[in-house]
């Protein structure tokens, strides 16, 4: 039997260690700040947006292993997609890790490599370095020009 549990690892040290789609997008349509002061993650998310679908997308991200890997599987995902697309990932995402009941199956292979991520359900402060980039994609779409902080 595979442990699950060490396979998630491996996945998110990997994209914690090597990045997709890091550095900074020049031009941008849109971009935000992100910030979880508790945990000391920074992120800024660039994209390129056009005709409602994100053409371009990438970000810079200090912060601990779970914040980098989890921008970094975001920018695989939403690439490419259209920005309704973008924003379902996220809230199928968002309502699976902070749900207290159990997963289904279905639920799990629909968050394709996000579900390497759900380990974070444990630890509410987890939640937070795993949603930031999220949130901070989603205020770049909303125009929102202040820096988005998890307090
Ligand atoms: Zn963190």
């Amino acid at each position: 039997m595979i442990d699950l549990r060490s396979l998630y690892q491996d996945v998110i040290l990997d994209h914690s260690r090597n990045p997709r789609n890091s550095g900074e997008l020049e031009p941008c349509s849109h971009a935000a700040n992100g910030n979880n002061p508790l945990c000391g993650d920074k992120v800024r998310v660039y994209m390129q947006v056009g005709n409602g679908k994100i053409d371009d997308i990438r970000f810079d991200a200090k912060g601990c292993a779970i914040s980098v890997a989890s921008a970094s599987m975001m920018t695989e995902l939403v690439k490419g997609t259209e920005i309704g697309e973008a924003r379902a990932t996220f809230e199928r995402f968002h309502e699976i890790v902070t749900r207290k009941g159990d997963i289904s199956d279905d639920e799990l292979e629909a968050l394709d490599k996000l579900a390497t991520l759900i380990g974070v359900r444990e630890f509410p402060m987890r939640v937070k370095c795993a949603t930031l980039p999220w949130h901070t994609m989603t205020a770049a779409l909303d125009g929102v020009a202040d820096d988005v902080t998890t307090e």
